[in-house]
């Protein structure tokens, strides 16, 4: 198949969108926006389950290969059930343009190589997710990108870090799984003044909670497995960004490289979207439920949650933030045994690394998420053996509060 070299960003399909970006509130864009219909008139946006498009006359198809005319071509460049949540994304990150990708990391692959070349430097967050860390640690640094990791909360490591090379700064707030927060604001200065793309990885809040590009990021990273979906079905990401340039390079590369995601993936965000702010405020409303009963609890020595006043960072994260979101971690008295033993007495919660679904997940983030970096990284981090984190979920808190209290009480009843 032949492809051209320099692409207009296509995604023009033959149906049109009835919904544009900004003339309905979010909610409603959640819903609307980028919604086809086929000649059919189904009323749920339709699932394109093809590889290929067809043409009506070689002259068509010689304009689509050779011209980039609008039409779709094949399904690892343009796909309208893809582009459908292309536009509904954006639109809901306040932004003008989306590439959709096979995953979360892939979106970062794409965001990296689209935006940095070898001898380029980035400066990131140490308290990045698993994959991404091993990312720039790892496989960068073989294309020669190098990487200088600082702490998250502190503005002055991040612009002391910054090299005549340094492109981008790369970070997730609130981070996994201590739930820190980074002043974006701040970030957004001190990446201009540098000239440094400023890039957000948003998977923990999403753009119900907390909209980056609205406060000057340059590009918004998703892994849409998490809460886009909601309900741990798909794997799947995007990259989203205002610079037209940027996304041009983005697709270009993505239709190329073939990390698109999967039309099925696709239509499955696309309906979880459409309950993306219902979930949200409620996942909001259980963790800090969850969260408060758990400071009451004398087997529990601390808990992080940017929606406790007792947090740090609470000013901080109401000032950025419209929820606090759904993770909550806590540190038990005692140490991997007591963990273990909470983790272990629940029957409800699901032990699993995933979080972001409907389903409350628990896990040990010294033992598993950050198992295989070493102990002194891991107590720099501040991921002691007595952290347990949860991603709370949408069944009732009555019942997630009693399913942690049978090891609870029993480390309580030992003490
Ligand atoms: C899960 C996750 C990713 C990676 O996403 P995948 O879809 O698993 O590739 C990136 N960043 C954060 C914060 C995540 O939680």
């Amino acid at each position: 198949m032949k492809t051209n070299a320099s692409i207009e960003v296509p995604h023009t399909t033959s149906q049109t969108s009835s919904h544009t970006a900004t003339q309905h509130l979010f909610d409603t864009r959640a819903i609307r926006t980028g919604q086809t219909r086929s000649a059919q008139m189904e009323h749920n946006d339709p699932l394109h389950l093809t590889s290929s498009f067809v043409f009506d006359s070689a002259a068509q198809a010689h304009a689509a290969f050779v011209y980039d005319a609008a039409d779709n071509v094949y399904s690892r460049f343009t796909n309208p059930t893809v582009r459908s949540f292309e536009q509904r994304l954006a639109s809901l990150e306040n932004a003008r343009h989306c590439v959709a990708t096979a995953s979360g990391m892939a979106a970062i692959t794409m965001t990296v190589m689209a935006t940095l070349k070898s001898g380029d430097h980035v400066v990131a967050s140490e308290s990045l997710f698993g994959s991404s860390v091993t990312f720039f640690k790892r496989v960068m640094l073989r294309f020669g990108v190098s990487c200088t990791f600082v702490k998250l909360t502190d503005p002055d490591a991040w612009r002391s870090a910054i090299t005549d090379s340094t492109k981008m700064l790369f970070l997730e707030t609130p981070s996994n799984p201590l739930c820190e927060i980074v002043d974006l604001r701040a970030m957004v200065e001190i990446a201009r003044h540098h000239g440094c793309w400023l890039v957000v990885d948003n998977c923990f809040c999403t753009p119900a909670l907390q909209q980056p590009i609205a406060l000057g990021a340059d590009i918004v990273i998703h892994s849409a497995t998490k809460y886009l979906d909601g309900q741990g079905r798909c794997v799947g990401g995007a990259v989203v960004t205002n610079d037209r340039d940027l996304n041009a390079d983005l697709y270009t590369l993505m239709r190329t490289v073939g990390a698109c995601m999967s039309a099925f993936n696709a239509w499955v965000f696309l309906n979880g979207l459409e309950t993306l702010n219902l979930r949200m405020k409620e996942h909001c409303n259980n963790a800090t439920d969850v969260a408060e009963w758990l400071m009451t609890h004398d087997a529990v020595k601390h808990v992080h949650y940017p929606g406790l006043s007792q947090h740090p960072q609470f000013e901080l994260a109401k000032s950025q933030q419209s929820g606090a979101g759904g993770i909550v971690s806590f540190e038990v008295h005692g140490g991997r045994e007591h963990a273990w033993s909470v983790i272990d007495n629940t029957q409800l919660l699901s032990i699993t690394g995933n979080l972001g679904d409907a389903k409350t997940t628990i896990g040990h983030p010294a033992t598993t998420t950050h198992g295989r970096i070493s102990e002194q990284e891991r107590v720099a981090a501040g991921i002691g053996e007595s952290l347990v984190r949860l991603s709370v979920g949408l069944e009732n808190p009555v019942d997630i509060k009693n399913d942690l209290a049978t090891g609870l009480d029993m480390l309580s009843a030992s003490a």
